[in-house]
């Protein structure tokens, strides 16, 4: 497989009134530019002309437009991932259809992966073009949330702009809706160069956006599941059995000093007392964790992947 320099992936869902725009853009940014590149459209599933329009564009730019277009909507995760794994180039750049990235950005997000050495660099919106109630006030609760918890800390986590090293992108997997957390998912594969750039912004000019509400909160789910599987994905017990050993140990020793108390100072009626049941409530949970835990590793013993693991580079013997 022929390598280039950069590819640049597109998800897009609905979008056919910005895609001619944006290539245009990128066409024009990029002309002057002595580098090689490719433009990936993943079509993920759009209702509109969108995949006619990307098909037209690759008509007037057979060397540079590709395009993947899925049977139904996956959800940008998935657009993305694909998009990843069909380029080739040294550096990948993902960008939003929707004309609010500018690919006025792309020259020096290269260089900042090709020079200045970082895996991941992440666009910043500085001054972003959203509403302020929907948009802006919750991505700021959502980031400060997002880097206590993982120890990422970014200002514009899902910023839809970001470039990456080729093999960041080829390594990783994206599913779900866990675009939003590529630069937590990339540090948990080792990649922990990750740097950020302050990018423009414009106000969507056609089509509106499409994600509502739910964001929220599948966002900090998504965040929860990340954090789980980083952690202890291949060693589940060691989170639900201490949990599960923790409740147990607590529950037991409410239960002996009841039964302590009954029978020292003759406090009879011990079932009649609320910390009875309740330190049975945490008997059973915490023996309940403690299987979960098994059966969990039951699980991760049969997974195909079990003994997968990123290997950055090896040093063999060589047989003179
Ligand atoms: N997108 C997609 N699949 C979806 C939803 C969105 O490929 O199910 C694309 C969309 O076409 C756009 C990008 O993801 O290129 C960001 O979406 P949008 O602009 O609606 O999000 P916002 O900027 O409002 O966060
Ligand atoms: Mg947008």
């Amino acid at each position: 497989m022929d390598r280039i320099q950069l590819s640049i992936v597109i998800p897009a869902y609905n979008e056919a009134d910005s895609i001619p725009e944006l290539v245009e853009w990128i066409y024009r940014t990029l002309e002057g530019v002595p580098l090689s590149y490719e433009v990936w459209f993943v079509d993920d599933g759009s209702t509109d002309k969108s995949w006619a329009v990307i098909r037209g564009m690759r008509e007037k730019y057979p060397t540079l437009i590709k395009g993947i277009r899925f049977r139904r909507n996956y959800g940008k995760s998935a657009a993305l991932n694909s998009g990843f794994h069909a380029s080739r180039g040294d550096v990948v750049i993902t960008m939003d259809a929707d004309l609010q990235d500018s690919p006025e950005e792309i020259p020096e997000l290269y260089r900042m992966i090709r020079e200045d050495g970082y895996d991941l660099v992440s666009g910043w919106k500085k001054k972003r073009y959203d509403n302020a109630f929907t948009k802006n006030l919750p991505s700021k609760l959502y980031n400060a949330v997002t880097g206590w918890m993982s120890g990422v800390s970014l200002h514009d986590m899902n910023c839809g702009l970001k470039a990456y090293r080729g093999d960041v992108v080829r390594t990783i997997e994206v599913y779900g809706e866990m675009h939003r957390y590529i630069p937590v998912i990339a540090k948990w594969a080792g990649f922990r160069n990750i740097g950020e750039k302050v990018v423009h912004h414009q106000a969507r000019k056609y089509g509106y956006s499409k994600f509502g509400l739910s964001r929220f909160y599948n966002g900090f789910l998504d965040l929860a599941t990340i954090m789980f599987i980083g952690k202890f994905g291949k060693r589940p017990m060691h989170f639900f059995g201490a949990l599960g050993l923790l409740f147990f140990f607590a529950g037991f020793c409410f239960v002996s000093y009841l039964i302590f108390t009954k029978y020292a100072y003759n406090i009879f009626g011990m079932t009649d007392r609320p910390a009875f049941y309740i330190s049975l409530v945490m008997m059973i949970i915490g023996s309940q964790l403690f299987l979960t835990g098994f059966i969990a590793e039951l699980i991760t013993r049969n997974a195909p992947e079990r003994n997968h693991y990123l290997i950055a580079e090896t040093l063999e013997s060589t047989h003179l």
